[in-house]
């Protein structure tokens, strides 16, 4: 049967060979094996399912989370002579009708539907009788609450599974997950670890760089005069900073559209086809977009403030360079935009566990912006990669900086926290060894904390941030609550025992925060808006 996949592979798709992890794949939905496919953006996922479904007797059905992206596979699939459809909402309803009558004839070999539509009776009732023989589920991610994206919907899916007359073979799909999202993938699929196939996570052909504290607004204007004539996207965290910038940049004359989701669906779909087509050549948008967009020549892609998981991140970064070609993943940083995350994650979730691990994930993304280490390597080890090397082209492994020595002053965090015995946090360990004179701070008997005040030559700012690099580093473990408190690790203990050194390499000056607290302002003043009205401002609706 792999012959017959090479061949349908170098006929009508016109390729010359399977590309990592894809011939795998099919030989083992071609076997009835269910399988997770954890591949890059870009890798060719989708031929994992398309194959199969040429060559498998009955129908595939394609469980996926976007819409307004159905038209345009199931339009590629068709131009190469393939028998596909989709179902949903934009149909009228005898388009509906008709469908559905195909799909009873098993006119189709594949249908393109959102998870919803498998709790809708009328699908139930036509797809329980069919032959069913692959069911592929992509961007799977989406299946599980720890994901960066999940949507309840997905777990619709093995219910529906479970009804049909035969088991089909279950293909899930995910260029993201980190070991807890493949576990409780695998769980919820009932896979064993045999069925993995993962390709691992390294993008050799992206360059990534962290920049902290620049100017942002004539940063961005800089970089895309100077790159002009390639396509790029421009992801920022709110709505309100997308339509500014979407401005301002086009006021300088550049070919911008923009997308979030507080434009009509006919806005959004006409901005995507613009920048799809070239006919804008750079994307302004919050993480709303781009979720499976096919969009080969994308060469850069820059982060206006800090996102909120490494997941997250990655996944967005990661829509540069399908083609292969090389491409920019540029992150712009200032500190502020901690408090954000922040603000967001309190607003956005009632859960208290799930909000701790939403709390570790920011933390984790907040440490890659404070590592000295390659990004890359960073990245990968998050994703549980261990073996990886430092890729020796990201900002990081290029730039070299300046080695400064500060032991001293890990010396003093580390001590302070060990003596308040490991019950607070980032802001108040640094009020106390910068010697705020906060009243909370104040009321302690600080007798005790004989290091108050010894970093009182450092500003709030510069030593929350120093934390920040010390957990990056891990000499510190923010625990897993609501409210992390910070631990010392085994590291940690060296470096109070002056056996280990601490030295931080200074790559810019991170010290001259550029922009100021306003924003801390009007999130408390938000904060307290909301305490009376228990609503979201649209302002804070991030996608
Ligand atoms: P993913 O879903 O993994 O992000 P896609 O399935 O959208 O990636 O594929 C990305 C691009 O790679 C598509 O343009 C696809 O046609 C192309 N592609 C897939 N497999 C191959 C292959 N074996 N050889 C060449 N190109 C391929
Ligand atoms: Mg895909």
């Amino acid at each position: 049967m792999m012959e017959l996949a090479q061949e349908k592979l170098n006929i009508i798709y016109g390729y010359q060979k399977f590309r990592e992890g894809q011939e795998r794949l099919i030989y083992q939905i071609l076997n009835k094996q269910s399988s997770l496919a954890i591949m890059p953006t870009g890798s060719g996922k989708s031929l994992c399912y398309q194959i199969p479904a040429l060559i498998l007797d009955g129908v595939t059905v394609v469980v996926t989370p976007l819409i307004s992206l159905m038209k345009d596979q199931v339009d590629s699939l068709k131009h190469l002579g393939i028998e596909a459809t989709y179902i949903n909402s934009t149909l009228t309803s005898t388009e509906e009708k008709e469908r559905l009558h195909g799909l009873k004839r098993q006119f189709y070999k594949l249908v393109y539907v959102a998870p919803e539509r498998l709790a809708q009776a009328k699908f139930i009732d036509i797809t329980k009788r069919l032959n069913i023989s692959l069911v592929a589920i992509d961007e799977a991610h989406c299946l599980s609450q720890w994901g960066h994206d999940f949507r309840p919907s997905y777990r619709k899916i093995p219910d529906w599974i479970q009804q049909l007359k035969e088991k089909p073979t279950i293909l899930a799909l995910t260029a993201t997950a980190t070991n807890k999202v493949k576990n409780d993938l695998m769980s919820h699929l009932y896979l064993d670890d045999d069925q993995l196939v993962s390709t691992g996570y390294a993008r050799s052909n992206l360059t990534l760089t962290v920049l902290k504290n620049v100017e942002r607004v004539s940063y961005v204007l800089k970089y895309l005069k100077a790159n002009r004539h390639s396509s790029g996207i421009l992801y920022s965290t709110t709505r309100k900073d997308v339509e500014m910038l979407y401005h301002q940049l086009k006021k300088e004359g550049l070919s911008v559209t923009y997308y979030h989701g507080g434009l009509s669906e006919a806005e959004r779909q006409m901005n995507q086809e613009k920048f799809l087509f070239d006919e804008a050549s750079i994307m302004i948008a919050t993480n709303a977009f781009g979720m499976g967009i096919n969009k080969s020549n994308v060469r850069f892609i820059i982060h206006y403030q800090l996102p909120r998981t490494i997941e997250a991140y990655y996944q967005e970064a990661g829509r540069a360079g399908r083609d292969g070609e090389e491409s920019e993943c540029i992150l712009l940083f200032s500190p502020q935009d901690i408090r954000t995350q922040q603000y967001l994650i309190e607003q956005s979730n009632q859960d208290p566990d799930r909000q701790a691990q939403e709390y570790e994930n920011l933390q984790k993304m907040i440490g890659y912006c404070h590592t000295d280490a390659c990004l890359s390597e960073y990245i990968l080890r998050y994703f549980g990669e261990s073996s990886s090397k430092p890729c020796g082209k990201c900002y990081n492994c290029k730039t070299q900086g300046q080695l400064i020595d500060r032991t001293k002053e890990a010396q003093i965090i580390l001590s302070t926290i060990k003596r308040l015995r490991e019950r607070y946090g980032k802001t108040m360990i640094a009020q106390v060894v910068v010697g705020s004179s906060n009243q909370k701070v104040k009321q302690w008997n600080l007798d005790d904390v004989s290091t108050y005040g010894l970093l009182n030559s450092w500003s709030l700012k510069e030593t929350t941030s120093f934390i920040d690099y010390l957990i990056a580093e891990q000499f510190l473990k923010p625990t897993n609550s609501s409210y992390p408190v910070l631990e010392l690790t085994n590291k940690a203990l060296y470096v109070l025992k002056g056996q280990q050194k601490i030295e931080q390499r200074i790559r810019e000056n991170i010290e001259s925060v550029s922009e100021d607290d306003d924003i801390f302002l009007i999130l408390k003043e938000k904060r307290r808006q909301l305490a009376k009205e228990k609503q979201l401002p649209p302002y804070y609706i991030f996608s």
